[in-house]
C-alpha cells in the first residue's frame, strides 16, 4: 500500500499560512496574525509547536519553515 501525502486536509478556519514539507505534506500555521497566539501543524509526521501557544507569528513561521526543510514524512496515525 502506497501512502501519498496528506496535501489538502480541511482549511482551518483560522488558516495563516499553509507550508508543505520536502515530499509535498501541508503544514498548517493557524491562529492570530497581530497576537501572540499562533501554531504549526504538520499533516506528514503529525510533529506540531509547542503548547500552549506562546510564539507570535513571526516565531512560529520560523519554527514551521525549519520544521517543513527536514520533514520528509508523507502521512501518519499519530493521535493529535
Ligand atoms: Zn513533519
Amino acid at each position: 500500500m502506497k501512502l501519498a501525502p496528506n496535501t489538502t486536509p480541511i482549511q482551518p478556519a483560522d488558516l495563516l499560512i499553509r507550508l508543505h514539507n520536502q515530499v509535498g505534506a501541508v503544514i498548517d500555521i493557524t491562529g492570530h496574525q497581530h497576537y501572540q497566539g499562533s501554531r504549526w501543524d504538520c499533516h506528514g509526521c503529525g510533529d506540531h509547536s509547542e503548547r500552549p501557544v506562546l510564539d507570535g507569528l513571526v516565531f512560529t513561521r520560523i519554527g514551521a519553515n525549519e520544521h517543513a526543510g527536514r520533514c520528509r514524512a508523507a502521512y501518519h496515525r499519530l493521535p493529535q
